[in-house]
């Protein structure tokens, strides 16, 4: 249930409802708006009909259900955006961000290049795996805690903060100590134990969509961070399985439109997992630029021929710079007047 209180509601009011809250059994989580507060009363097994009452408590305005099985991320509770803040970098406050690297960590000249070159391409934050969730037993699977220092080192060097992949529980706390950014696989967003885990760390998460999974699925996943108290998530459309066979996975680029408009928390895209190919890059880029993505992110190899994981998808340095210069393009060329008249004539 929500709380909306009034416009001049006071700190004592507010500060009622949320006692009354605990005290039905509920979780109380606030969001000061510029205008008004919201108390969100979430959690299972409290007294509903003591929530319902609080209608007659002062400085409240209405006590109304959360129409969403989602609740904290969605938008009822927090009208307003959320911006995350990755070692600096903000995502979510009206920027484009572009996170860049190679699919993993490889070597201290493979990082090191790659980090220099797209950061003079224009990328804020840098991408490297040091543990991967590979299909296959018998492929690469990350150089692990070597990766993780050489992700350190290359930061100091380059200023940019890092995005790696957290695949179990027992590595979360050496990842916390090398990464600003944890990402959950699109494999791992339903594993509940590591989302349990990872909502009481005290950095940001990147959540990718599972494969398979449905957009309330998806927010249902991140419901589980927020919940458990790590607010800082941002969301990753990363593709879903389809008929199609030609690309990788189907890059849902309605998915990122409508989780922006379920809930506040950013939402990027990942076009390189999304489509599985190189050429697609640039287009899907802009593409997910146009729908309101808040970012993207993408694999970037020196040499993707000699890639351990993910060539196909890679880009080299010189492929990076063309995405990056196809995205500070204007979206449509200029229309000139009466442009729609033409074409409604051209169609006739
Ligand atoms: C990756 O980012 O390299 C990766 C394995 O991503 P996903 O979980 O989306 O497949
Ligand atoms: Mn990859």
């Amino acid at each position: 249930m929500i709380i909306n209180m009034s416009e001049g509601a006071t700190e004592q009011e507010i500060q009622h409802v949320i006692d009354r809250v605990k005290e039905a059994g509920f979780q109380a989580h606030v969001t000061r708006g510029t205008e008004r507060a919201i108390v969100a009363a979430v959690g299972s097994g409290g007294r509903r009909h003591e929530l319902e009452a609080l209608a007659a408590a002062a400085g409240v305005a209405e006590v109304v259900p959360i129409a969403q099985p989602f609740k904290l991320v969605s938008r009822q509770v927090k009208p307003q955006r959320s911006v995350i803040n990755v070692g600096g970098v903000k995502i979510g406050d009206g920027s484009f961000v572009v996170i860049a690297g190679p699919c993993s960590v490889e070597s201290r000249e493979q990082i090191f290049s790659t980090a220099e070159a797209v950061k003079a391409a224009g990328a804020t934050l840098l991408r490297g795996g040091a543990y991967k969730p590979r299909t296959s037993p018998y492929e690469f699977q990350g150089l692990g805690v070597e990766a993780l220092r050489l992700l350190t080192e290359v930061r100091e060097h380059t200023g940019l903060p890092v995005v790696t992949e957290v695949m179990s529980t027992e590595d979360t706390d050496l990842i916390c100590e090398h990464a600003d950014m944890l990402q959950v696989g699109a494999r791992n967003m339903q594993n509940f134990a590591l989302l349990r885990r990872l909502a009481t760390v005290k950095k940001p998460i990147l959540l990718k969509r599972g494969p398979s999974a449905s957009v309330k699925e998806w927010l249902l996943a991140a419901e589980y961070l927020l919940a458990g108290g790590n607010p800082d998530v941002v969301l990753c459309e990363r593709g879903i399985k389809t008929f199609e066979t030609e690309t990788r996975n189907t890059l849902d680029l309605a998915a990122i439109a409508l989780a922006r408009e379920l809930s506040h928390l950013p939402v990027i895209a990942d076009p390189s997992h999304g489509t599985g190919r190189r050429s697609l890059i640039a287009p899907t880029s802009r593409a997910a630029a146009a729908i309101g993505a808040d970012g993207i992110i993408v694999e970037v190899h020196p040499c993707p021929e000699r890639a351990l994981s993910d060539g196909a998808q890679s880009l080299d340095f010189n492929g990076f710079r063309q995405v990056m210069q196809s995205l500070a393009e204007p979206l449509r060329g200029p229309s000139p007047q009466g442009s729609k008249v033409d074409r409604a004539a051209a169609a006739d």
